[in-house]
């Protein structure tokens, strides 16, 4: 059958986002200033300014216009790597902290969500993996026990034939579902957040891109000068919190993060039985591929079925052609969705660092939080919170700060991913092969 779609962003036909005036000028000073509107920059922007902190939120579009309006709603346990890699790169203490970190950042959103009366259909209905492979289930066992035994956290390992209570596929060879992991709509999320921040005191600015950033001596103490397209303020410190959009002005950080494109279509709305032998248990839901698929049932029951069906960032070209390779991969795993009409397409950038970990910290004296990888939603939440914590000079604890933060091997990358075909390739190969 032949696609009818509009390529637009389904979230946002359900949400209202706040408005800002935009003939308002930007104050000549504010004691932090936040580069992005996102969840990153906004639960930073709300924590400082009810801490009493003058806070000017620069966002070169508008609020929410990143990642943070386009993801799959998921709000995840755990981190894009996993327990063991993680172990061998930080070492046992270490790795108890991130993992705690991954858990409280879910509560953190909950807790935002119900303190700020933010109705984006927030639930904890646990997400679940499939394993794409026998030995991808086989390690499941192994995963789980490890989680168990050292982070005193429960994951449950489904085999094969008891699938059928979680997912209405037959392609996987069992899952693993971890009760704790939530859902929402992550444009009224964001929108909501935003209202927040607002009512907390932050002003924001939107189409105001953040174009140079200076740091500057006076009287001894150090300051920046922060120039966007809407003017310019001093600031006592620069929060940034650009993920998978961290352009030129912040050149140190660029270099740091790979932009990476994925994309989601929603079919139209299911009748309520076919969505419920879809997906039972309404779980979040994605593979074990490197290269892989997330799915779940909207509040209003579409399918919205996510990938990375393009490595390269956004683009009318790259969102057209993914509707239809994610169509087909809608349709190996349901093949009675084959007659449905996908609706919406649309496609947004992730932050990847080299080594796959959120990083937060200082960078030239520039605070930041980027690094999520295609698992932000809580995260980024949460270290926007502990980030405000930190600059207004409490010690949170947060693991990810300080960790080592590698560059491209060799220093061949300056902001530009030239490579990301070959990585592209790279990881149908590593799904091909492991
Ligand atoms: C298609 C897709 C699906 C995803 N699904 C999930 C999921 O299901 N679960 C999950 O946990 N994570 C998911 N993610 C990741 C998650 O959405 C992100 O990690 C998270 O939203 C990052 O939030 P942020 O605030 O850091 O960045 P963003 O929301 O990307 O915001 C960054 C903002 O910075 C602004 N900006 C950039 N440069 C400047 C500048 N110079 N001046 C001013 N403003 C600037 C941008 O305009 C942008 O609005 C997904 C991401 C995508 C793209």
């Amino acid at each position: 059958m032949t696609v009818t779609m509009t390529e637009q962003n389904y979230w946002l036909t359900t949400a209202e986002i706040p408005q800002t005036d935009r003939s308002q000028s930007l104050p000549e000073s504010a004691d932090v200033a936040v580069l992005g509107a996102g969840f990153t920059g906004l639960a930073a922007a709300r924590a400082l300014a009810k801490r009493g902190a003058t806070v000017a939120v620069l966002e070169s579009e508008t609020i929410g216009w990143g990642a943070s309006s386009r993801n799959g709603g998921m709000v995840l346990t755990g981190l894009k790597l996993g327990v063991n890699k993680l172990v061998s790169m930080y070492g046992h203490e270490r790795t108890q902290q991130m993992y705690a970190a991954s858990l409280a950042s879910i509560d953190c959103v909950e807790q935002i969500v119900r303190e700020e009366n933010i109705a984006c259909d927030f639930g904890r209905c646990g997400h679940l993996e499939v394993a794409c492979k026998q030995k991808h289930f086989d390690d499941y066992a192994r995963q789980a026990e490890v989680i168990a035994c050292e982070f005193n956290h429960q994951l449950r390992v489904v085999p094969r034939h008891e699938l059928p209570a979680e997912i209405g596929s037959s392609i996987y060879y069992g899952g693993m579902v971890d009760e704790v992991s939530a859902g929402l709509n992550p444009a009224h999320y964001v929108a909501g957040l935003g209202c927040a921040a607002m009512r907390a005191g932050a002003a924001i600015f939107e189409n105001a891109q953040v174009q140079r950033i200076e740091r500057l001596s006076r009287n001894g103490a150090s300051e920046f000068r922060v120039t966007t397209s809407r003017g310019a303020l001093s600031a006592r410190n620069v929060f940034v919190g650009t993920s998978g959009y961290t352009g030129a002005a912040t050149p140190a950080l660029r270099k740091k993060i790979i932009p990476i494109g994925s994309y989601i279509i929603t079919t139209e709305v299911l009748p309520d039985a076919v969505a419920r032998e879809l997906s039972p248990r309404n779980r979040m839901i994605y593979d074990s591929k490197n290269y892989l698929y997330y799915y779940r049932l909207t509040p209003d029951r579409r399918m919205l079925f996510g990938g990375r069906a393009a490595f390269f960032p956004e683009t009318a070209d790259t969102i057209r052609k993914s509707a239809e390779i994610l169509r087909r991969g809608m349709i190996e795993v349901y093949p009675r969705l084959r007659d449905v009409k996908v609706e919406y397409v649309w496609g947004g950038t992730l932050d990847f660092a080299f080594d796959i970990m959120p990083h937060a910290g200082q960078i030239d004296g520039i605070y930041f939080a980027v690094g999520y990888a295609g698992h932000g939603v809580a995260m980024a939440t949460w270290q926007g919170q502990k980030m405000a914590e930190m600059i207004a000079g409490e010690k949170p604890e947060n693991p990810f700060v300080d960790i080592p933060f590698p560059g491209a091997p060799l220093g061949l990358y300056k902001g530009k991913p030239w490579f990301l075909p070959f990585a592209g390739a790279w990881y149908k190969f590593l799904d091909w092969v492991s």
